[in-house]
Formats: C-alpha cells, structure tokens, sequence
C-alpha cells in the first residue's frame, strides 16, 4: 500500500516515522574541519517519501548519498536510519545494513560477464535468499522494469536505459527499505530518462522511499516533489516544488 507523508488513523494524523535522520552532519574527506564536502546538514526523510536532491556539480550530493549508505563515515554529527545509529553499527551489521539499502549510479555498474538474469540474481545469492525463491523474485523485478524477454542479454547488448532498468531491478530485488539514485538518468536521453523516473515513482507508490541526486531541471520540475537543494556542502532549501525552489 502507497505510504504518504502522513497517515490518517480516525480523527488524528499520525507522523510516519522518520527512516533517514541527518544531524548536524559534517564531511571533511581530509579531516581538516575548514575543508568541508557537507557542513552542518540536518534533515529528515519520513517512510515513504520521495525526494530530490539538486545542486551544482561538486556541492555535496554524492557525499550525502554515500553517508546515508554507511560508505563514508561522517566528520561530525549523526545519521539514524530506521531508528539506527550508524556509527554504532559492527562491522557485520554494516555489510547487512548495507544489503537492506538499494542503490543505482549513474554508469549502471552491471557485472559485464553475467546477463541479465544473473545480474539480479546475484543480489539475491549475497543476501543468501532461499535458492528455490530466487527465479521467482528475479523474474517479478524483471517484469516491473519491463525486461522480462531480455533475461539471456548480457549488459553490452543492451541501450544504456536498458541497462540502468536492470540496474533498477538488481537494487529492488532484496525488496530494500530504501532506494537511492545517484544521477540515475545522467546518461540517458529524455525518453529513457522518463521510463526510469516512473519506474523510481511506481516504486515508491508500492512503499520504497526513493532518494534521488539529479541534475534533471525537467524532471525535477514536472515530478513536484519535496526537493532538497545543496550548496557548498550547505543545504539552502528544503521544500516541495520544482527545481528553482525558493
Ligand atoms: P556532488 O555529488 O554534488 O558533485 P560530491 O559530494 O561528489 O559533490 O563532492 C563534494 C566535495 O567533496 C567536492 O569538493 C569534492 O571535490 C569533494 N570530494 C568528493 N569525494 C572526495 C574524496 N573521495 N576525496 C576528497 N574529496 C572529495
């Protein structure tokens, strides 16, 4: 069932529960404090939500993305998700916290000698699902992005929009709490581009909270979405509306 901001339950309204809280979080890949990729960066993300995070090459955003997904560790500040302090996750609980996140990029990082099938499978196989279930969850991911006949092509036979909807369902197949994009239709032309921001929203609708760093003025604008905005490692605005917010 779709999961929106907030949920009605009789006369009240509930707040759903935050799944990403940032705060007061600073990035300083050299660790000198006057060198800062973020600085002092405080938001939440509720359950269900669907975000954009725009700005200008260099300000922040893929710094964000790695921090939520327990790549890097932050200089200062904490990152809770799901109720989880990050920083206090062991060394196995990382690698299982990270399988529970879905991630796409913008070059599809496909393992070029598996096809399509094998690709989505091996996520499956790292999480050690159950093998006699893997077919079935492969080829349901397959038909939501719309490849089901594609199953046998390898990465090099296929169109970049091809290849990031594999990439798309490689990130959904372990059915994540999360998703989250880095510049997923950075090389992609509009019509693929469109298909892949659908399929990003279908998911959503079905309960994944979608993260999405884009550069994509059009789609940012026309999708009307909460959209936060970085600066210099700064967050400058944080609302619902187009690119331009503010
Ligand atoms: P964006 O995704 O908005 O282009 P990034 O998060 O990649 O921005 O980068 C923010 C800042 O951090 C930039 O100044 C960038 O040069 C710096 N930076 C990013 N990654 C590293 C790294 N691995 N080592 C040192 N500096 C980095």
């Amino acid at each position: 069932m779709p999961k929106g901001h907030e949920e009605e339950t009789g006369r009240e309204v509930l707040p759903e529960a935050p799944v990403i809280v940032l705060d007061h979080v600073s990035k300083a890949y050299d660790g000198f404090s006057d060198n800062h990729a973020l600085e002092d960066v405080s938001f939440r993300i509720d359950k269900g939500e669907f975000v954009f995070i725009v700005g200008p090459s260099g300000s922040g955003k893929s710094t964000l993305i790695r921090l939520i997904e327990n790549e890097i560790d932050p200089t200062s500040g904490k990152i809770y998700v799901a109720g989880k302090d990050l920083s206090k996750l062991k060394k196995r609980q990382v690698c299982k916290y990270r399988r529970s996140i879905g991630i796409v990029f913008q070059d599809y990082r496909l393992l070029p000698d598996r096809n399509v099938y094998e690709n989505v499978a091996f996520a499956q196989e790292v999480i050690e699902a159950p093998k006699n279930k893997i077919p079935k969850e492969v080829s349901k991911m397959l038909t939501l992005v719309g490849l089901s006949q594609k199953f046998k092509s390898f990465p090099k036979e296929m169109s970049g929009g091809e290849q990031q909807r594999v990439a798309l369902a490689r990130a959904l197949v372990n059915n994540p709490m999360i998703l989250l994009a880095d510049e997923p239709t950075g090389n992609l032309d509009p019509q693929n581009s469109w298909e892949i921001m659908n399929l990003l929203e279908e998911v959503n609708k079905r309960g994944t909270t979608v993260v999405v760093v884009t550069h994509n003025r059009e789609i940012v604008d026309v999708m009307q979405k909460r959209v936060i905005s970085v600066l210099n490692g700064k967050i400058i605005e944080d609302k619902k509306g187009g690119y331009d917010v503010g």
